[in-house]
């Protein structure tokens, strides 16, 4: 079931929300400048969870 996640984008700072689906991997893009430098974001959850 997807989820909605915070990413960071690592090259402009940018922060935005996609859906995420645990164990599906699925390469990323910044909205704003095209980087796929995106990083998920910790969140309460995801320190629970062993990433
Ligand atoms: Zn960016």
């Amino acid at each position: 079931m997807p989820e909605s996640v915070k990413f960071i984008c690592l090259r402009c700072g940018h922060n935005f929300v996609a859906d995420y689906t645990p164990k599906v991997v699925e390469e990323r893009t910044c909205p704003k400048c095209g980087s796929n430098s995106v990083r998920r974001q910790k969140g309460k959850a995801a320190e629970k969870a062993a990433d």
